[in-house]
């Protein structure tokens, strides 16, 4: 089940494949340990930012076939009012991170392909159908972490665990680290026909219920359709309910995905951990934190987490305690700014209290006036640019834009102005909040 690793990495999904990749690049002998999931079942990340697509190519994660299979995307088109007035466009600009495409495929397509890519790679063995059940963390450098394959057992020595068991992280548990949850959203997912997108090429995001809808080609002529259902007093509210703003021929094919069943759901929470490092553990993507899907950030997160582990471990000589005290320390801003990003970007775009319309429109007349701004919108939101000031300067931008051209003169601007200013204490809030998350 084992060999004799230098580290064993916990999960196999995006965080765990571009981990084991990551250190393998460092001589290090790596243990990919995943104990299998439903993957056909399962509503989870499908679209990956350019710079995210050019980091899994470089870690051998992603072949030029399997970037051929999947949808190649643009950018956005924000879809703010009923057709046939045409979206606004968010393009990612060449040369961000050497790609300017993202790209989309099935959920269950990517992880297979990225698992079957790890077990490749040099230096990477990978025990599937195996979990870690129990770990005896000592010194950094020092663990012992126990197996399970069946009925089979074994405790295996390493120098480094890195916990990639995602959001739900029972690894996490095993090493003291606490983690806090809150808020909450149930997402559905529907498989339907490319043609009946209306903006081929890009990522497609509809405004105008309580929640946007996203849309997007994944490969093979098929396109994903996602949207959030509420949760609360009016959970039953039917699909058609939370697409009504669709144009008609989505609307229709989406109707016949429903009909046929088939859809896939999931209950996604925030998770906010206590801190990503302790003994000889680390904690990497999902794990290290999550937050709403929105901004398509996740993977993006996951993969740059590997990165900079590999690179405090590198700078730190394999100095296993001093590495991840690094790792911990750069990872913040990061985490921070888009945690920061999904819950303000969620808000404002399904918010129903007067100061959230009050930014939804800023935001959308910003997008419309200032191509300056769609391309700082888009930077954020593919984790090129990881800077909470950055988020918040962009917010200054969208309360600007919300004050431009108030509706009925003055007594618009005074409630524009008061809309605004109710703002000061849950933005506060929010920093705050933002501040604490490790
Ligand atoms: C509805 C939805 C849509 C999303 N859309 C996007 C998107 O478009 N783009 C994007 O970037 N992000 C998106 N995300 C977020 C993205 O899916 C996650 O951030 C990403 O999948 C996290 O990867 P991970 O490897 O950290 O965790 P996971 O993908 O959850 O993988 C964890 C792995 O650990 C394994 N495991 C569990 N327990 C153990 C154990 N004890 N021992 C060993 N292994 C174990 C599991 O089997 C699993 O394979 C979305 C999330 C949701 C909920």
């Amino acid at each position: 089940m084992s060999g004799d690793p230098d580290v064993i990495v916990a999960g196999g999904g995006v965080a765990g494949c571009a981990a084991a990749s990551c250190l393998a690049t460092l001589g290090w002998s790596v243990l990919l340990v995943e104990p299998g999931q439903h993957e056909e079942r399962r509503l989870s990340g499908e679209f990956i930012h350019p710079a995210c697509v050019a980091d899994l190519a470089e870690l051998g994660l992603l072949a030029p076939a399997d970037i051929a299979r999947a949808a190649p995307l643009r950018g956005f088109a924000v879809f703010a009012e009923p057709s046939p007035t045409p979206p606004m466009h968010l393009l990612y600009r060449s040369g961000d991170a050497g790609r300017s495409t993202a790209l989309a495929l099935d959920h269950g397509t990517l992880r297979r392909t990225l698992l079957d890519a790890a077990g490749r790679i040099e230096r990477v063995s990978v025990a599937r159908g195996c979990r870690v059940v129990g770990l005896d963390d000592g010194a950094p450098g020092r663990s012992a972490v126990h197996l399970a394959r069946g009925g089979q057992r074994e405790t295996v020595p390493c120098r480094l665990l890195v916990a990639a068991d995602g959001a739900s992280s029972r690894v996490r548990d095993m090493a003291g680290i606490a983690h806090r949850r809150h808020g909450g959203a149930r997402f559905s997912g529907y498989r339907i026909g490319s043609e009946a997108l209306p903006a081929p090429g890009l990522g497609h995001v509809f405004l105008g219920a309580k929640h946007p809808v996203l849309a997007y080609a994944i490969g093979d002529g098929a396109a994903r359709v996602l949207f959030e259902q509420p949760v609360g007093p009016d959970r039953r509210a039917r699909p058609d309910e939370c697409t009504a703003m669709l144009p008609a021929p989505l609307r229709e094919a989406l109707g016949a995905a429903v009909s046929a069943g088939g859809g896939l759901g999931f209950a996604a929470r925030h998770v906010a951990v206590s801190a990503v490092v302790r003994g000889g553990v680390a904690l990497v993507g999902d794990a290290a934190g999550s937050c709403h899907p929105l901004t398509a950030s996740g993977m993006s997160m996951a993969v740059a987490d590997a990165f900079r582990l590999r690179d405090a471990l590198c700078r730190a000589s394999g100095d296993v305690a001093l590495a991840l005290r690094l790792y911990a320390r750069e990872r913040r801003a990061q985490q921070r700014a888009r945690m920061l990003l999904a819950a303000l970007l969620h808000d404002t775009l399904g918010g129903t209290a007067p100061a959230m319309e009050f930014l939804r429109d800023g935001l959308l007349r910003y997008w419309m006036r200032s191509a300056g701004g769609r391309a700082a919108s888009l930077q954020l939101i593919a984790s090129t640019e990881t800077r909470v000031h950055a988020v918040l300067h962009e917010l200054a931008w969208v309360a600007l834009h919300g004050l431009c051209r108030p509706p009925g003169g003055l007594s618009g601007l005074a409630r524009q102005v008061g809309a605004m200013a109710k703002l000061a204490l849950p933005i506060m809030r929010l920093t705050t909040d933002t501040i604490r998350i490790q």
